[in-house]
């Protein structure tokens, strides 16, 4: 059942299917224009019919807009499309999933997520977004920002006079965002870092995140989030004072666990940022990271 926020925001929480990832979060908020959802979720029967139910009491719907192009954010479109005409708004750099969602099927992974990428539909999308961009729906508008690093096409919407942040997944309500390699065209964690910095300058009061809890105090949770990633950065830092390291190494050294496919990628994300920053350089072709000895 939806959760209403503020007077014209409603929460609509689903279940995520497999992954330890918290529920997802769907935002309904209703402007004396326009009406527009945030994110679409998975799809599920439950969550549909709760946002068919709040739409129809709104008076239907008029835009979508999905935070990035992860299947969890935008599974949902087509279902909610069939009984409106909203229109599809995402950042450009999301689009090209969104609308053919079937080359996340081609990806590796377990055969549980396989099978829920396989089934999902194209939406067009109808708004390429870059960022700047002001979505209007009357009585509340909500400003683009483009914060890559968790996705490369991921935004978080800004209403900039309730001073309410929609985060997506760049800021989450239970422990950090997943950030890869693959997360930015500059990889992925020096744009993560920068986009959260961009944050910082906004007026906030409440942080709406797509995964885990609200947040009354967007400015700490910004910056918890920000310090958690810096933490991590300096422990790779350290587990490689002592000489040269693979990935494996530095997963076992500084997460203590074995290595996956999401762990793998979250150290070539730190990775990537500490060689632009001339920190650590790779040694030739042998999948080796050290430190650069003029650091
Ligand atoms: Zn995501
Ligand atoms: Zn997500």
């Amino acid at each position: 059942m939806p959760t209403q926020i503020t007077d014209n925001i409603y929460q609509i929480k689903t279940r995520m299917p497999f992954s330890p990832t918290p529920d997802v979060c769907m935002y309904v908020i209703k402007g004396d224009d326009k009406t527009a959802i945030i994110d679409t979720g998975i799809g599920d029967r439950t969550s549909i019919l709760a946002a068919k139910k709040i739409i129809g009491e709104l008076g239907g719907l008029d835009l979508i807009v999905n935070t990035h192009e992860h299947f969890d954010h935008f599974a949902g479109n087509v279902k909610l499309k069939e009984f409106t005409n909203a229109s599809v708004a995402a950042h450009e750099f999301a689009a090209s999933i969104i609308e053919n969602p079937m080359i996340l099927a081609s990806k590796k992974g377990k055969n549980a997520y396989l099978n829920v990428l396989s089934k999902l539909e194209p939406t067009k999308v109808d708004i390429g977004l870059k960022g700047g961009e002001i979505l209007d729906l009357g009585s509340i508008k909500l400003r683009v920002i483009h914060t890559p690093g968790h996705a490369p096409g991921h935004v978080c919407l800004y209403a900039e006079e309730e001073k309410i942040l929609f985060s997506g997944d760049h800021v989450i309500g239970i422990g950090t965002p997943y950030v890869g390699r693959e997360g930015s065209k500059n990889g992925g964690m020096s744009d993560y870092i920068k986009s959260l910095e961009n944050l910082l300058d906004l007026d906030l009061k409440l942080l709406l995140p797509a995964h885990g809890p609200i947040s009354k105090k967007p400015h700490q949770k910004i910056k918890e989030t920000m310090e958690h990633k810096l933490r991590r950065e300096k422990e790779i830092l350290n587990a490689l004072k002592s000489g040269e390291k693979t990935i494996e190494q530095l997963i076992k050294e500084t997460y203590k666990l074995n290595e996956t496919i999401m762990l793998k990628g979250s150290i070539l994300g730190y990775l990537s940022k500490l060689k632009q920053e001339k920190k650590v350089i790779e040694v030739e072709k042998n999948r080796k990271f050290k430190l650069d000895e003029e650091f």
